[in-house]
């Protein structure tokens, strides 16, 4: 048994692989693959409305949003975003969180003028955390603020959805479909697929009508969001085996229970890992609790020195890619979705018996 903590391209259900094992070379009695057949074909676009659907319906997304299936993973939107709902003059507002919000400020920074961090984040009695929301730099006339809720690297979460009268921009590669949100909080969510979706490559974007409207010509005809919601994300080839994947993992949340049965594994799950990192002086955490990702979870050894004897003594156990981000060093893992919480528990159980081992 083999339980793959990683960050991402990380791991999916068993089940939907095994499925697209069974119909690779037979797709619903076609005799070809879904990968060999025309994007246009009904059958296929029968396939991707239905993925739409299952979508709309696990996030309750409103009718007044447009969901969009498109190239490029989530860094392609760095710059997607600010061209599509800024002009070059405007000023926009970001939080800094963490590597992605990082990354994603330097990208604005290309397409708009003004580009304000808001907060970043702070070392606390508690730990590192981020400002609460009272306490940001708003700008007066942002075109936008965005954030990123799950920092997938630092493993820092913000829980609560920044309502600031201005279209909210939301990174949520690492944490879509982990939990119910209220999708009407925002103007745009976008993702990369390959954390909690499907492969890599793909993207996600949920965005309120009212910004497609707002569409700058400028843009990129693939990354115009105004042309790939008119086109039904069909204005060049979409990723077709990508987004058939991502349709059989929407089936098989729904069957799971959907989102409010993720977020009860997922609470389980971290909770299971945080508690013994902090029961321990063996391990550590350095985030303040309530910005804890549920999703990624970095953690490091006392003894930087027994990180790489840890890494293969798990990886003997079946507990593989727990090395953590080259930024942050020491371990990680991440327990998307698709991880059940016997990983989580066996994860637990091998890290009491190492810390007994080498304390
Ligand atoms: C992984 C990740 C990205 C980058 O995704 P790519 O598909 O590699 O572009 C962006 N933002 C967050 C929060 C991520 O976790």
């Amino acid at each position: 048994m083999i339980y793959n903590f990683s960050a991402g391209p990380a791991m999916l259900p068993a089940s939907v692989l095994k499925k697209a094992q069974n119909e690779l070379l037979d797709w619903q009695g076609l005799g070809v693959s879904v990968m060999e057949i025309s994007h246009r074909d009904p059958i296929y676009i029968q396939m991707t409305e239905a993925a739409e659907q299952d979508l709309r319906d696990l996030m309750a997304i409103p009718d007044n949003y447009s969901v969009l299936f498109m190239h490029g993973g989530g860094r392609a939107h760095f710059s997607a975003v600010p061209q599509n709902i800024a002009s070059a003059d405007a000023t926009v507002d970001y939080l800094n969180s963490g590597v992605w919000s990082d990354i994603a400020i330097a990208e604005a920074r290309k397409y708009v003028t003004h580009v304000n961090e808001v907060a970043k984040v702070a070392e606390t009695p508690l730990g590192k955390a981020i400002p609460p929301i009272s306490e940001w730099a708003l700008s007066k006339n942002a075109a936008y603020l965005h954030y990123c809720p799950n920092e997938t690297v630092d493993g820092i979460a913000l829980y609560e959805v920044p309502e600031v009268g201005v279209p909210i921009v939301a990174d949520m590669s690492s944490m879509i479909l982990a939990e119910p949100i209220d999708v009407s909080k925002f103007g745009i969510i976008y993702a990369g697929a390959q954390k909690n979706i499907g492969p890599s490559g793909l993207s996600v974007v949920i965005i309120r009508n009212d910004l497609l409207a707002t569409q700058q010509e400028r843009v990129c005809t693939v990354m115009n969001y105004k042309v790939q919601a008119e086109q039904h994300s069909m204005y060049n080839t979409p990723n077709t085996f990508a987004w058939y994947l991502a349709a059989e993992v929407f089936k098989w949340l729904k069957a799971q229970g959907g989102l409010e049965a993720m977020a009860e594994l997922n609470r389980a799950k971290s909770s299971l890992l945080y508690e013994c990192v902090d029961n321990s002086s063996f391990y550590r955490n350095t985030i303040a609790p309530q910005n804890r990702s549920r999703m990624n979870i970095p953690f490091q050894l006392a003894d930087s020195n027994l990180d790489t004897l840890f890494l293969e003594q798990a990886r003997a156990e079946g507990l593989v890619a727990l090395k953590g981000h080259r930024f942050v060093g020491g371990m990680r893992a991440s327990m998307y979705n698709a991880m059940p919480v016997d990983a989580a528990k066996a994860l637990v159980d091998f890290m009491t018996r190492f810390e007994k081992a080498h304390k």
